[in-house]
């Protein structure tokens, strides 16, 4: 009958549960996810729902009526707690539900901070719904944020704009340097601080006292909030119990399948094992979207490899960014930046030897698709590069 199962309530989830019906398939679909909610979009967590420009009703990839409607059974605030595949079955909740093919999509959970886990302070991490409500309700008088990456300061710009007083703390040099470079890390930097945000950087926590937070450059802090936003781990305790390979999630080939035949990963969960980029696990939202889908197809028996270049978005006070691509194992050797910092309005280029890895663009909306155009296409001319737009 090839009963499915899907252990994970978020978009990879719903999109792997949507693409095997739109493709066909009429066996049963059964996903398990440990969050009561409904499948739902997370970006809106940081963004939207924090500013009161989206409201919870939208953030939902399907209602509830659809999944009755396409026969796909929910068991909602239910964890898999083991898996055996000599068996085919998965332990989830008080029950053992027999699969013929599974698909792994537990995706991953904020890393901890422990200086803060027996503090007196009010700490907030956020990856779920009732995270975000809850920092929302919060987002006021002082607020400290451990973390320059996306979701840090897309919360510094949301609570920058709800009127609170933010301090952010980050150990590197400049805000996401690893991903872009020096020069657009420091185009982040400037607009965080012209937005009032105090923007310590090569900064970290010395010590906790009470409510009272020492950092390493000596200032001390009394914040409202402490708001962690340092990275995310995947979640790989039931492939790991189930002896599937692992390593910085689960290890998957080019086509989705992890180390038992019958099942897959996908999402933030999945190192995949890319046929042009090497071995990537990329935590963005499409990747999710699509290796969603894209092992939905494999379980029906497709053989075709997962090849399409990792693709980001942010939105940070009037700034949005679209990214393209990724430097894979090989690096980059140089960064092309044509429009006007200063206006935040540009296109970027990461190229390693003549060919484009990466591109990016910052409120020049039409450029999305010529930068998809050039990513990963061979060697580029230059001068060209500089003209799109
Ligand atoms: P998840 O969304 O983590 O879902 C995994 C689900 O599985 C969860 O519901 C979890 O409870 C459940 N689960 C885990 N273990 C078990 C188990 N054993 N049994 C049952 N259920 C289990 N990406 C972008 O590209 N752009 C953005 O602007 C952006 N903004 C973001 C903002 C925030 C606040 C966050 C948290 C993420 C953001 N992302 C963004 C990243 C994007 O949302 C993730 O890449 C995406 O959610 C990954 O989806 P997933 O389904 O693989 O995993």
């Amino acid at each position: 009958m090839n009963d499915v199962i899907i252990v994970g309530g978020g978009i990879t989830a719903a999109h792997a549960a949507s693409e095997l019906r739109d493709q066909g398939h009429s066996g049963p679909i059964t996903l398990i996810s440990a969050e009561t909610h409904l499948p739902y979009n997370r970006p809106p967590l940081s963004k939207g729902l924090l500013l009161n420009t989206e409201d919870v009703d939208s953030i939902y990839v399907h209602d509830r009526a659809w999944y009755a409607d396409h026969e796909i059974t929910l068991r909602l605030g239910t964890e898999a707690t083991a898996l055996d595949t000599k068996n085919k079955t998965v332990v989830a909740g008080q029950d053992t539900i027999t699969y013929d093919n599974l698909l792994l999509a537990t995706g991953s959970s904020p890393r901890r901070l422990d200086i803060f886990e027996e503090s007196e302070l009010n700490v907030a991490y956020l990856r779920t719904l009732e995270n975000s409500l809850n920092i929302k309700a919060k987002l006021k008088g002082k607020i400290l944020i451990i973390g320059a990456g996306w979701i840090g300061l897309e919360i510094a710009s949301a609570a920058r704009q709800a009127g609170a007083s933010v301090t952010v703390v980050e150990t590197a040099e400049l805000p996401l340097l690893g991903v872009l470079g020096d020069e657009l890390a420091n185009v982040f930097a400037e607009l965080h601080r012209e937005h009032g945000v105090d923007l310590r950087l090569a900064t970290s926590i010395d010590s906790v006292d009470g409510k009272k937070v020492t950092l390493s450059d000596c200032h001390q802090l009394t914040p409202d909030l402490v708001i962690v936003g340092i990275g995310a781990n995947p979640n790989v305790a039931l492939a790991r119990g189930a002896g599937l390979d692992t390593d910085n999630g689960v290890l998957v080939d080019a086509q989705l399948t992890t180390s038992s035949p019958n099942i897959f990963a996908a999402g933030d969960i999945a190192n995949h094992d890319h046929p042009t980029l090497g071995r990537i696990r990329v935590e963005h939202w499409d990747n999710a979207i699509e290796q969603g889908k894209h092992a939905a197809r494999a379980i029906l028996g497709s053989t075709e490899p997962y090849t399409r270049l990792p693709y980001f978005f942010t939105d940070q006070y009037d700034v949005g960014m679209e990214y393209v691509g990724h430097p894979g194992t090989q690096g980059f050797d140089e960064v092309i930046v044509t429009g006007d910092k200063a206006q935040r309005a540009l296109t970027a280029y990461w190229l390693k030897g003549d060919e484009v890895v990466a591109g990016m663009h910052l409120n020049t909306w039409d450029a999305i698709d010529k930068i998809r155009k050039v990513v990963r296409t061979g060697p580029v001319d230059r001068a060209e590069l500089t003209s799109l737009p």
